[in-house]
């Protein structure tokens, strides 16, 4: 294992001392790196050590440290500051004091989705089959959002000097309020998909310039819609067997990916830092191709909450990349774990498999128990290490 962090959001760590948390970080927990999320979509939770004004935290997302404007000539889209800020720059203090500790600084950020910016920007966001507009996710093949994501990296790249950046996001999505399986209607991966679709502007110009007949692709998603809004039941089908009988759709597919791929290129070429791209879940609902991916990026972070067997052989990583260039993250309580066992043997198992970027998900929202699971953790996975 190379390194381990917390991830920590700026606004925990100003409520909770900055100074007091990573002396916290590094003397109890012993990461050697704090990830911080400079860019965010909207989030409310509860933090249950109860530090902090409020055990509640509300933020309609945006960007949560002081951007440089001049950064962001080649985009429509302008940095939207979180509210919570007010006049502070708690990321600056942050970088300040971890490199006082010899704490490396991550940062991470929401490329696509990102309520505060996106309805500020209503020309740049995703539209689905029927014409409507969803408010928070950015749409990938938009050139304002690719030069607003390079723009973002570049200008943390610049200000921080971080050792790595974590695009999250990135994609297009289908983001529901409320249950993802129902949402006024039954919804499964298929209808996702459908949903996920984006008609945008840009994206039917893109498309028709690659040569997809976007109209019938459109017509097609429409009549699937119409169905499930119909009351059919959720499909038995995924999208991979549906493109196997649709090569139009599959067509269309390869044109979403290309715009993802296309989002990682120009990032790429803004930043010489290590870029760790996290995987979004469900592939065909991002666009979301790892072969027009790993060649832009340092690593992929595996989806939170995959369990790892440990019993099981390691297996091949689905993303077509060395094992070292998988990174993998834990939330340090329920759902993922109900006891500190679990999360050691998880960790063990993953730095075994050859793992060497672990992280721990999040500062704010974990408990003082599941801070002591992630010290316990650590300290198996570096002491089997030094032995074997
Ligand atoms: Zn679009």
């Amino acid at each position: 294992m190379r390194t381990a962090h917390f991830v920590c959001h700026a606004w925990d760590l100003a409520d909770q001392g900055v100074e007091l948390s990573l002396d916290r970080l590094v003397g109890e927990v012993g990461v050697d790196s704090v990830c911080v999320p400079a860019v965010t979509d909207a989030i409310d939770v509860y933090r249950p050590r109860g530090t902090g004004e409020s055990r509640r935290f509300r933020t309609d997302g945006g960007i949560h440290y002081r951007a440089d404007a001049q950064r962001f000539a080649a985009t429509r889209i302008r940095p939207v500051p979180a509210s919570w800020m007010k006049s502070r720059h708690v990321l600056a203090d942050v970088a300040e004091h971890a490199a006082k500790r010899g704490l490396a600084l991550r940062l991470a950020m929401s490329c696509c989705l990102n309520r505060a910016t996106a309805e500020r920007h209503a020309f740049a966001v995703c539209k689905d089959a029927v014409g409507e507009c969803r408010t928070a996710r950015l749409c990938p093949s938009n050139p304002d959002v690719a030069a607003f994501v390079a723009a973002v990296a570049g200008d943390l790249a610049e200000q921080f000097a971080p050792a790595a950046i974590e695009l999250e996001n990135l994609g297009f999505g289908f983001d529901a309020a409320g249950s993802p399986e129902w949402i006024g209607m039954h919804v499964g991966p298929l209808e996702r998909f459908l949903l996920s679709l984006c008609f945008c502007e840009s994206c039917v110009q893109a498309a028709g310039r690659a040569g997809v007949d976007v109209t019938t692709v459109r017509e097609r998603t429409v009549q699937a819609l119409e169905r499930v809004f119909g009351g059919e039941p959720a499909r038995d089908e995924s999208p991979d067997e549906l493109f196997a009988r649709d090569t139009l759709l599959a067509d269309f597919t390869a044109f979403r990916e290309q715009a993802v791929a296309s989002i990682v290129a120009s990032v790429r070429s803004a930043v010489q830092t290590e870029l760790v791209v996290a995987d979004p879940g469900e592939w065909a609902v991002g666009g979301f191709s790892p072969r027009g991916l790993r060649d832009a990026c340092d690593a992929f972070r595996a989806p939170d909450g995959e369990s790892i067997d440990a019993g099981a052989a390691p297996v091949e990583s689905p993303y077509g990349v060395q094992p070292a260039r998988v990174q993998r993250r834990f939330r340090c309580g329920p759902p993922q774990f109900h006891q500190a066992s679990d999360l050691v043997r998880s960790v063990h198992r993953a730095v075994e498999t050859g793992c060497e970027a672990i992280g721990f998900f999040d500062f704010g929202t974990t408990t003082h128990a599941g801070l002591d699971w992630a010290r316990q953790a650590l300290r198996f996975a570096r002491r089997d290490a030094i032995s074997s």
